[in-house]
């Protein structure tokens, strides 16, 4: 995120009525640091490594709120559970195999015709961030997995 990225997080936040806790600077920290897909119950621990009074209340609200402004997104993973993301990283949905548990980018170029197809037919907006497409990758449908 850098630094200067933080500032402007911090004054958001306070402009959305938070306060700049320690356990906020901390979880800004960790979501800095993060690469990839992390779970709201692996920051909670990384928060707690650092800070072992963070609770995951304030952890689960801060989160709420920097996805309002758009500083992190969120997909589901197995059983639905949410996976966060930092911005700016490139938009992108998610391929999961319920076979093996594998999970793919989804880029939008892969999305483009569902995505131009659901905009002229009923005027709907697909939110990349967001979409998750279950099925079975390839080696699992090769090898007649279930
Ligand atoms: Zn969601
Ligand atoms: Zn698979
Ligand atoms: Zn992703």
């Amino acid at each position: 995120m850098g630094r200067g990225r933080w500032s402007e997080v911090r004054s958001r936040l306070r402009a959305r009525g938070l306060r700049w806790t320690p356990q906020r600077r901390v979880l800004l920290e960790v979501l800095d640091r993060m690469d990839g897909h992390v779970t709201g119950a692996d920051l909670v621990a990384s928060c707690r490594a650092v800070d072992p009074t963070t609770t995951p209340s304030t952890v689960y609200r801060t989160l709420d709120v920097l996805e309002e402004l758009g500083v992190v997104t969120h997909s589901h993973g197995r059983e639905g559970r949410q996976e966060f993301h930092i911005r700016p990283r490139a938009s992108h949905g998610h391929l999961r195999c319920t076979s093996c548990h594998g999970t793919w980018e989804l880029r939008p170029r892969e999305v483009r015709a569902l995505a131009t197809g659901l905009r002229v037919d009923r005027g709907f907006e697909i939110a990349l961030d967001h979409l998750t497409i279950e099925g079975r990758c390839t080696v699992c449908a090769a090898a007649g997995a279930p």
